[in-house]
């Protein structure tokens, strides 16, 4: 199972995450935080690391 995880010392809360994958991603405190990760395999997950400005996701699994 696909599971993303966010660097909150990078993070600089631009929301591009959140626009891409609500479902997942939400803004608390200008981070994101992953608050759901059930449809993690059945989406592109290498296309959101690619939309991270400053490379703060990271997918494991
Ligand atoms: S795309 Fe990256 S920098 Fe922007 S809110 Fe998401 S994790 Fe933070």
């Amino acid at each position: 199972m696909s599971e993303p995880v966010v660097d909150y010392g990078l993070c600089i809360g631009c929301g591009a995450c959140v626009d891409f994958c609500p479902e997942v991603f939400e803004l608390r405190d200008e981070k994101a935080w992953v608050i759901e990760t059930a449809t993690c395999d059945s989406c592109d997950c290498e296309e959101i690391i690619t939309l991270c400005p400053v490379d703060a996701i990271e997918i494991l699994g």
